[in-house]
């Protein structure tokens, strides 16, 4: 699936699409009295968020895990989201997050360092790598006209190592898809045109974006049916042709304008993206240890990076990583049977740059490092409440707010696993 994440080399536990909290068009609307109905919970008061959810009493006689809790551990999400904030804040304003090679990386492998140590690990040390040059979209645009109206598609993202176009840009005749299935196509033309569809980004669905780059289209503006219209930075599409996602809001706004496009005549569409590769970038595996009674191991694991907040991929992972090391670490050593390895790695966004450098190694090591080891845990985006999943957990056409944590896929059974 295009929009997918890929944990660590052989402890992929679970994969989940990306999408940004950027508030949705009205939904900031000067200061009216009624909040809007659909606000997503970005926009809510945090207390109010947290009154939401489902508190989960222990088990009679755990107890003893009564530390690990949620209220606390979220301030680490959001000290990690605050880290994002600010490198969109110092002239990143659309491609943000904690992105790795970054000065957003470098400030979160100090809070790292910081809270490893904090938590009362010892040994904690830092493995740097380098980057192969990394993508970096430096601007682009997408309007969209027709009757003398245009539209400026402000929600307009390109996928990740998305293809720029030419440095003036291109402009083009726009072709509407529909669901981009096969039948949708039918009887259309889109060679050297841009394709606008609507898909269920994250979710099976036509396979659109890949179809309309087989068939030679020039742009690809692949409409998020979320309402709202939020940006989603999405995985490589892998499309010759420059691959956009839209906010529905926007979508809708260009469908529109298609429509209203008098007969014999065709909406233009003009895309620009620039890019760059950056090179001589380096990221960092933060590493760190409880010693136990053995020299046997358990290894909890969770990624650092992610695109805007990355609140939910992976804050919320590298914090329960976090809540784990501080309980294990107030239990006597005599205690701990196995030593417990926490390790940060650093990052798989940019995975279709064929550099998870850290992941990579971690695999490749596998045999030595994980010889002695009873249990690997790689955390990945845990406890995530609802915001972007299969329809199934949609209310009609609107998002609700709830307090629905989204499943996920959980693996113990060593080399059991079978092959998919
Ligand atoms: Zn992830």
């Amino acid at each position: 699936m295009r929009t997918c994440c890929v944990a660590a080399g052989a402890l992929r536990v679970a994969l989940i699409a990306i999408v940004a909290s950027v508030s949705a068009a009205g939904q900031q609307g000067g200061g009216s009295a009624a909040p809007p109905r659909n606000a997503s919970p970005a926009n809510a008061p945090l207390e109010s968020l947290h009154d939401l959810f489902i508190r989960f009493p222990l088990p009679p006689g755990q107890d003893a895990y009564a530390d690990i809790e949620g209220t606390h551990l979220h301030r680490y999400v959001v000290e990690q989201a605050d880290i994002s904030r600010r490198y969109r804040d110092q002239g990143h304003p659309k491609f943000w997050g904690r992105i790795i090679g970054t000065s957003a990386d470098v400030e979160d492998v100090a809070w790292m360092i910081e809270r490893f140590k904090a938590a009362g690990l010892t040994d904690v040390h830092t493995q740097s790598f380098d980057l192969v040059p990394q993508w970096f979209p430096q601007s682009w645009s997408v309007t969209i006209a027709s009757g003398g109206r245009t539209i400026s598609l402000e929600s307009a993202q390109p996928d990740y190592g998305a293809v720029a176009t030419p440095s003036e840009g291109v402009d083009l005749d726009a072709v509407y898809v529909g669901l981009g299935s096969e039948a949708d196509f039918a009887g259309r033309d889109v060679s050297g045109k841009a394709v606008l569809v609507f898909t269920m980004l994250g979710a099976p669905n036509e396979n659109a974006v890949r179809r309309a780059d087989a068939k030679g289209a020039a742009a690809i503006l692949e409409v998020n049916m979320l309402p709202g219209n939020a940006r989603y930075q999405a995985y490589p599409s892998g499309t010759k042709a420059p691959a956009f996602t839209i906010g529905h809001d926007d979508g809708v706004a260009a469908r529109d304008v298609i429509a209203a496009t008098p007969p014999g005549q065709s909406a233009r569409v003009k895309v620009s993206l620039h890019t760059n590769r950056v090179s001589n970038l380096k990221t960092a595996q933060i590493w760190g240890t409880l010693p136990g009674a053995t020299d046997e191991t358990i290894y909890i694991m969770a990624h650092r990076d992610g695109w805007f907040d990355a609140s939910g991929d992976n804050a919320g992972g590298v914090a329960s990583m976090l809540g784990l090391a501080e309980h294990f670490a107030k239990v006597p050593r005599a205690q701990r049977r196995r030593t417990i390895i926490f390790v940060a790695l650093d990052g798989h966004h940019n995975s279709g740059e064929g550099s998870a450098v850290g992941n990579k190694w971690m695999a490749e090591n596998r045999q030595r490092l994980f010889a002695r080891t009873a249990l690997a845990i790689n955390v990945e985006h845990p406890s995530t409440v609802q915001t972007q999943s299969r329809p199934r957990y949609y209310n009609a056409n609107e998002i609700v707010w709830g307090n629905t944590y989204m499943p996920q896929q959980w693996y113990a059974g060593g080399p059991s696993r079978r092959a998919t």
